[in-house]
């Protein structure tokens, strides 16, 4: 099965919900990513560190076959967020972000893993990520992720990185804000004019909707979810459940994208249902099947219907 790269933070997250608290929990977008991949196929990090990382959460990704050799250590703090969500448990309000060891960290993508077949840049300075995409060698796909600081502050660079990767996954509001737009149906055109083949908007609770450059659209729910500890991740889960279906299949038309974003909208209902990477953890092939059966179940909508075919049933 073909290899998968990914680039981002490795951090110490702080996390306040209305419920709870957690502090110096493992975070990151390359964390999330990697563990929601690495339930379809082998996952490369290249991230940075520094000297307060706990050896046992290199091992805790090691012992899922995540490669981290790729991960740099650094004398210096390892990056930390810390974000509070409201009881809609939707859109993190970030109260404080420590660069640490990130802020200066240029990545330098080990010759062995410029050749992977699939590349994954998570949410990072966009400069970076396209020095990331002059490193690697000719890769089937890449997905890009963003965040809103990047398309205030650097959106030109944003609009490089969208031009060169084949699929941007991005959240409702980061789309509605490059584009400018309230539109999320103009925002999408005008994002996928830019180049990309595909374009996810991810909706939070709400699921997320596929946009294809020929004008395929898909659109499911998130998959129903009593219990969310922490939304925490869900974003980057879902790139790891697309990117990794992907891999396996070797495939990206329609149908396969859309099975893509189903997996997605799967492996970030995992990663809420617990803080930091416990909720991925737990889950397994099987029961990443499971879910994917159900929800396919819930979207879909039979054979078509017969009109007068009989009376409507009395209750
Ligand atoms: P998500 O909830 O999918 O948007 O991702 C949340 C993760 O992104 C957290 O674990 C944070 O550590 C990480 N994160 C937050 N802000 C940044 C940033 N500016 N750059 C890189 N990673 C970030």
């Amino acid at each position: 099965v073909p290899d998968i790269l990914v680039v981002g933070s490795l951090a110490y997250d702080e996390v306040q919900t209305p419920f709870e608290r957690r502090k110096d929990v493992l975070g990151g977008a390359a964390s999330y990513f990697s563990v929601a991949a690495s339930l379809y196929s082998k996952v490369h990090v290249v991230g940075v560190v520094g000297d307060d990382f706990q050896d046992s959460d290199i091992q805790r990704l090691g012992r899922r076959g995540i490669d981290t050799t790729g991960i740099e250590h650094r004398s210096g703090r390892s990056f930390r967020w810390f974000g509070r969500y409201d009881y809609d448990m939707s859109t993190a309000e970030t109260l404080n972000t420590d660069l640490g060891v990130f802020g200066e960290w240029r990545p330098e993508v080990p010759d062995a893993l410029r050749d992977a077949p699939f590349v994954f840049l998570a949410n990072i300075h966009p400069e970076i990520q396209l020095d990331v995409l002059r490193q690697v060698r000719a890769p089937t796909l890449v997905a890009m992720d963003s965040m809103n600081y990047w398309m205030e502050h650097s959106r030109a660079a944003v609009a490089e990185v969208i031009k060169k990767a084949h699929v941007v996954s991005i959240n409702e509001a980061e789309a509605r804000q490059f584009a400018q737009t309230f539109s999320i149906i103009r925002a999408a055109r005008e994002i996928l004019a830019l180049g990309p083949m595909a374009l996810v908007v991810k909706r939070g609770e709400h699921g997320a909707m596929l946009f294809l450059r020929d004008g395929g659209i898909f659109w499911t729910p998130a998959y129903p979810l009593e219990k969310v500890q922490d939304p925490t991740g869900a974003g980057d889960a879902f790139a790891g459940g697309f990117v990794g279906h992907l891999s396996v299949t070797g495939r990206c038309d329609e149908d396969e994208l859309r099975r893509a974003v189903v997996h997605g909208v799967v492996c970030g209902s995992f990663a809420v249902e617990g803080f930091s990477i416990d909720g991925l953890e737990a889950a397994t092939p099987d029961a990443i099947d499971a879910r994917y059966r159900a929800l396919r179940a819930i979207v879909a909508v039979g054979a078509d219907s017969v009109a007068g075919a009989g009376p409507i049933p009395g209750r």
